[in-house]
């Protein structure tokens, strides 16, 4: 307690305010719901592969003063007074994070500001392009991001691709990504930044090839390393610093942070004779041109999370993380399944069901009941996002709680014997519609027995800021 208010406090000099209540007396309904949420995380196994368990430092950040507070401006140059603290908060963040990945402060600069991934991409956009100029990403059904220019034959989706002109290149049959078949776009198209980086590609990215393949038509190149930045950090991965202008990531995935966007750039970039300030342009796009007051409380997790992916420990954990992945990767195709690309590089993997003949949209419902947690993913040939023929799991979470190799082995032998069920589950349903799969699940025995050993496991590792005030009930 602060110093001298607790006395106040005992004396009765002090009165209590209505907004000193707790969550739990406040509000028991919204209590509730976080226990059930808690619950739910707890029990289950989380293969989500953007998703991660962050520490108690981070969320004792995030339920902090922090957010009481507007700090429209840079740290030095803000909008509001009592900005003394907040200045120091997110210089601390900025130096963290350039530390993080190594970066010459000369050439490198941050921005920490971004509510979040998709916000960050949009913001670099904004700084480098004029409306209507043209991009080029990953196809989302190839892996790619919604915010590297994602649109359907009939309906621009992503603002990405409402405000400019974007292409997306694809995969080679092979589920690697087809540079040939970029360039070749690229040449033709005359983008004027070109994305690498995804959400479902379970390889490591040839940054030079697409640096030459920028270079030969004059693009900025981008790298959103949103899935992968904590193997970055840790020299997992290709360093994608060494050749991009911009670098974008989230902080919540492999990173283990809050939820919340970074963007990282080349200070000064030269575009033919043109010197252009990207510092100058990034700042101003993040705020004034997108976004409002900067989340203090998220900046303030984030770096409490960078002083972790600092810390000798981070290395460790990422190893585990990738070496799970394949330990995983390896009990699935010894278990007869097929895995995109037939295996992975990082931590995540592509786990393709077209020989079951069974959607990603049936398994992952059936994967929820047995407290599996995954989501579908299109996998190359696919025609529909809504009916893919792939699941995409990810290791970092259950990392975080502890399981190693052997763990994922027990994990892959659960999830072969729910695809095994949902091929049954699906005979014994009238028609081969979602609605009529998630009929026929209702009081499937074997997946209440299966539900029952995956919540045993579970339950046998710790879990990331769980004492006070969350414990479970
Ligand atoms: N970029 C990539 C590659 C992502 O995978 C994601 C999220 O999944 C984002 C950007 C967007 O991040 P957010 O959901 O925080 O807006």
């Amino acid at each position: 307690m602060i110093r001298g208010v607790s006395r106040l406090l005992c004396a009765g000099k002090i009165p209590s305010l209505p907004g000193n209540v707790g969550l739990k007396a406040h509000d028991p309904e919204m209590h509730g719901l976080l226990q059930e949420e808690l619950q739910r995380q707890v029990t289950g196994l989380e293969l989500i592969a953007s998703e991660n368990f962050t520490s108690r430092a981070v969320l004792d950040c995030l339920g902090s003063v922090f957010t009481n507070k507007y700090a429209e401006g840079l740290p030095g140059s803000r909008y509001y007074g009592g900005t003394e603290v907040v200045d120091k908060v997110e210089n601390l963040c900025r130096q963290r994070a350039l530390e993080a990945f190594r970066l010459d402060t000369s050439v490198w600069g941050v921005n920490v500001q971004p509510y979040s991934g998709s916000p960050a991409n949009f913001e670099v956009y904004t700084a480098l392009l004029r409306p209507h100029d043209r991009l080029m990403g990953l196809d989302l059904p190839a892996g790619g991001h919604l915010t590297h220019g994602f649109y359907t034959p009939s309906k621009r989706i992503s603002a990405s691709s409402l405000y400019f002109e974007s292409l997306p290149y694809s995969l080679t049959p092979e589920g690697l990504i087809d540079y040939d078949g970029l360039n070749e776009l690229a040449q033709r198209f005359k983008p004027r930044l070109i994305i690498a980086g995804g959400s479902a590609y379970p390889r490591d990215w040839d940054y030079k090839r697409y640096r030459e393949i920028c270079d030969s038509v004059g693009a900025y190149m981008m790298v959103d390393m949103a899935h992968f930045s904590g193997l970055v950090a840790a020299e997992e991965h290709n360093n994608p610093f060494e050749y991009a202008d911009i670098v974008t990531s989230t902080t919540h995935k492999t990173l283990r942070g809050p939820r919340s966007g970074i963007i990282f750039f080349r200070k000064r970039v030269t575009k033919g004779k043109e010197e252009i300030h990207v510092e100058e342009a990034i700042h101003q796009a993040v705020f004034p041109s997108l976004q409002g007051g900067p989340h203090i409380h998220q900046i303030a997790a984030v770096a409490t999370q960078l002083k972790e992916v600092n810390s000798p420990e981070w290395k460790a954990y990422v190893k585990q993380v990738k070496s799970n992945a394949k330990a995983l990767a390896k009990a699935l195709t010894d278990g007869g399944e097929a895995l995109v690309s037939g295996g992975t590089d990082n931590h995540l993997l592509l786990w393709n069901l077209r020989q079951h003949q069974l959607t990603g949209s049936k398994l992952e419902k059936l994967l929820d009941q047995a407290h599996i947690t995954t989501n579908k993913n299109t996998i190359v040939g696919d025609k529909s996002a809504m009916a893919p023929h792939g699941i995409r799991l990810g290791t970092p979470a259950l990392t975080t709680r502890g399981l190693v190799e052997k763990d994922f082995e027990t994990v892959a032998s659960f999830l072969i014997r729910s695809a095994k069920i949902a091929k049954d589950v699906q005979k014994s349903a009238p028609s081969n519609k979602l609605v009529d799969f998630i009929k026929a699940l209702d009081g499937n025995t074997e997946i209440a027995t299966l539900g029952k050993e995956v919540k045993d496991f579970s339950l046998q590792f710790p879990f990331p800021g769980l004492e006070n005030p969350y414990p479970v009930a």
